[in-house]
């Protein structure tokens, strides 16, 4: 495949392939955009059955990146990592070292993170040869675990999105909530609180069971979670939850949730658009998370400590941004996913410019 005509590439300012013979390390690090900030956004390691499904996964991530941290309106850009191979047999320290150097040869071009299949541990080696990691505990300016923040996040968006579709408030709506890991959990304690009946599954039965015991939910399992009678859908699992079988069934006007990429295709978000339903777009909803890293990178450049003031602002901004969405797709008769790729392209492009005239 070539790189510039793959569907994936869009733009993107860098593609770097690193190669370390000792450690064996294989990764591509894709930086999509740096217009607003250094680019940002995890590193995965995952076992690739080829090159090309490895530069394909890093292209698209690190182009959603650019999105999300756009639309959550911070001084970063978009960038992500991958590493080939099996995160249970092929990590070493030494892999992790390497791939810090990788890091740090792009000179603050790119802040890399955990993502799946990569620990705050393995992070801990790759701190070793370069500042530009986030994500770190034990140090002033350390975030901790984004998932309350991106749960208060995706609370908010919930309670917007009820709001437009119903015009209530949360008391007495019904949420079902697909996965109650770190993300899900935090939503559904924020829910209940709020009034919210909750409807949750997963296919751990031993979280399933503390969410219900901590919060009154009732339980079914997975496969039934599209067919109960609930005004909200809260994909908090993994991708992919709306698709044409899970639409037909779904009965509820809201779908809002943090899990990424909550559309099997960009076509699903016209279906739901059509059937008068509400989508909050995921990369806008879920930004809370990267709102909490992104107060980590600026206190790390400004030698302060992490700031939740800030967080917090950047939180109410991204609910502006959110109700500004749902507003254009209200006007525009166009679904919400449209919208806010075409919002993210313009604040990416708007940034592009001014740093040409500077
Ligand atoms: P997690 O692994 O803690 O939770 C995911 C949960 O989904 C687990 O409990 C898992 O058992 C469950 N699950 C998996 N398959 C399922 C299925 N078929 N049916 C029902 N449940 C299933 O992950 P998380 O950190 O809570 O993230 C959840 C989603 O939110 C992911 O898509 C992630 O990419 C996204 N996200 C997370 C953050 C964050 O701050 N953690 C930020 C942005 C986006």
């Amino acid at each position: 495949m070539s790189i510039f005509d793959s569907a994936a590439f869009e733009n993107h300012e860098g593609v770097h392939a690193v190669f370390d013979e000792m450690t064996g390390l294989r990764s591509i690090i894709a930086i999509h955009s740096t217009a607003r900030g250094p680019a940002a956004g995890g590193c995965r390691m995952w076992p690739y059955e080829t090159d090309d499904a490895a530069l394909t996964d890093a292209l698209k991530l690190s182009r959603a990146m650019s999105y999300k941290n756009a639309m959550a309106d911070i001084p970063l850009g978009g960038g992500k990592a991958v590493i080939i191979g099996d995160s249970r047999t092929d990590k070493t320290p030494a892999l992790f070292e390497a791939f810090g150097r990788a890091v740090e040869g792009l000179g603050g071009q790119y802040w890399t993170a955990e993502d799946v299949g990569v620990s705050v541990a393995d992070m801990v080696h790759a701190r070793r040869q370069t500042r530009y990691v986030a994500g770190l505990e034990g140090h002033p300016a350390a975030s901790g675990d984004p998932s309350p923040v991106t749960a208060e996040g995706v609370f908010r968006g919930v309670r917007l999105c009820v709001e437009r579709a119903y015009g209530r408030d949360l008391k007495g709506v019904t949420v079902a909530i697909q996965g109650v890991g770190h993300v899900g959990a935090n939503l559904a304690e924020k829910l209940a609180a709020a009034g919210a009946h909750l409807i949750i599954t997963d296919v751990n039965e031993a979280a399933l069971a503390q969410v219900a015991a901590r919060t009154g939910a009732t339980i079914v399992p997975p496969a039934a979670i599209f067919d109960v009678e609930a005004e909200v859908f809260a994909p908090c699992a993994l991708g992919g939850a709306v698709n044409a079988d899970s639409l037909a069934r779904l009965t509820g006007r809201v779908v809002a949730g943090g899990a990424n990429n909550q559309l099997a295709t960009p076509q699903i978000g016209r279906l739901l658009f059509d059937k008068g339903m509400l989508y909050a777009p995921d990369y806008v909803i879920n930004g809370g998370g990267i709102i909490n890293v992104a107060a980590e990178i600026a206190a790390i450049e400004a030698g302060t400590a992490f700031d939740p003031d800030w967080v917090e602002a950047r939180l109410d901004r991204l609910m502006i941004t959110l109700g500004e969405v749902l507003d254009r797709s209200l006007a525009e008769k166009r679904p919400t996913h449209e919208v806010a790729d075409e919002m993210a392209k313009a604040r990416i492009a708007g940034a592009q410019a001014a740093r040409k005239a500077a």
